[in-house]
């Protein structure tokens, strides 16, 4: 069966798989040119590379993220297409059966994706076992082989996730490699989950170019890490107009910036306001819900609690404040009946004198 064949058995024309190529293409701030090379890499990919998929200490969320999508969704055109060899949660395989496909597909040139974080140490192993065997150890031999690596979720990407939380000793994969003296690069897609479209992008790229994409600091891929989603959140305006979220049941402030309610937006680099999750259905801060911070190292615990904003942060036309002094910006303006995003626009010099004058 020919390549294209297998993706029209699983109902893919080949208008959409050029579409598919195309969006993720732009999504990567490819040119158009690359296109075709890019279609013919992951036509050549059809039946391979073949993909190893770990499971550590983790939720199965990043795993949930990648199915959880339209049917035939990219996830699974992408992922089929990579011939997943092994992977504990959605092979049909399981206990020496399962453990047989890790071991051929380990001899061959394949692709490891590594979801979870890693026991640091060996007096912590006995905390993550898999089929008997500590999963630091079976990553550590399963990174040394692969061809490359890719971190996937906060929790691989930096050992940053709930499972590292509260000083567990819990790794990243980077951080458990570089311990052990392996010098190989790890590509971090974090985020809690992991978005599909980021997992494909880069895989894409591998696929087109046989190399990492740019990576930042965090060895994040810019195209999708690049940018503050601060910068592009549709809450923006209101941020701008002085406008926060005080209260969870006003329907006036349903829109309203969320930074009081501990928003992390601003020091938070993703593309989540540009590409949402369940083939772009919703997003934390669309859904009402504070960005908690999930693609930077510091998540969990730099950046909690989450739903209650605690240091200083700057407010446009106000400057530096905390929680409690914006109570009291907020106060004062109650008392003589102004709002806040009017004090925002006079201290800032937005508000002509006039305006000031009519609004009071
Ligand atoms: Fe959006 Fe959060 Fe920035 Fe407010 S603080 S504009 S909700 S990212």
């Amino acid at each position: 069966m020919g390549n294209f064949d297998l993706l029209k058995v699983k109902g893919v024309s080949r208008r959409d798989f050029m579409k598919l190529i195309a969006a993720t293409t732009a999504a990567l701030g490819l040119p158009e040119l690359i296109i075709p090379q890019a279609a013919n890499a992951v036509e050549q990919a059809l039946n391979k590379p073949p993909v190893i998929w770990l499971e550590g200490m983790d939720c199965t969320g990043c795993t949930e993220s990648a199915l959880a999508t339209l049917n035939p969704s990219p996830a699974e055109l992408i992922l089929d297409m990579l011939s997943i060899r092994y992977h504990e949660t959605v092979m049909a395989g399981s206990g020496h059966t399962a453990e047989e496909a890790y071991q051929t597909a380990l001899k061959e040139n394949f692709v490891l994706i590594v979801e979870g974080s890693s026991p640091g140490t060996a007096k912590d192993d006995r905390f993550c076992m898999v089929g008997g065997r500590p999963f630091r150890k079976i990553l550590i031999e399963a990174a040394q082989k692969a061809q490359v690596i890719i971190a996937i979720g906060s929790c691989a990407s930096e050992g940053a996730g709930i499972p590292g939380a509260c000083d567990t000793g819990a790794v990243g994969v980077a951080e458990l490699l570089k311990a052990e003296g392996i010098n190989k690069t790890v590509i971090n897609l974090p985020c809690c989950p992991v978005k599909p479209a980021t997992l494909i992008g880069t895989i894409l790229y591998y696929l087109t170019y046989q190399k990492a994409p740019a990576l930042d600091s965090q060895n994040r891929p810019v195209a999708f890490y690049g940018s503050l989603l601060h910068d592009n959140c549709p809450r923006r305006g209101h941020f701008e107009n002085g406008e926060f979220l005080t209260d969870w049941n006003d329907p006036i402030q349903k829109e309203y910036c969320l930074i009081l309610k501990g928003c992390k937006g601003p020091k938070t680099y993703t593309d989540c306001a540009q590409v949402w999750w369940n083939d772009n259905a919703n997003f934390c801060i669309n859904a009402g819900s504070p960005c908690s911070g999930c693609s930077e190292k510091d998540f969990y615990d730099g950046f909690s609690p989450l739903y209650s904003k605690q240091e200083m942060f700057k407010l446009p036309g106000i400057g530096h404040v905390n929680a409690d002094t914006v109570g009291t910006v907020i106060g004062g303006a109650a008392a003589v009946g102004l709002g806040v995003h009017l004090i925002a626009a006079a201290a800032s010099g937005r508000l002509s004198k006039k305006d000031h004058k009519e609004d009071m």
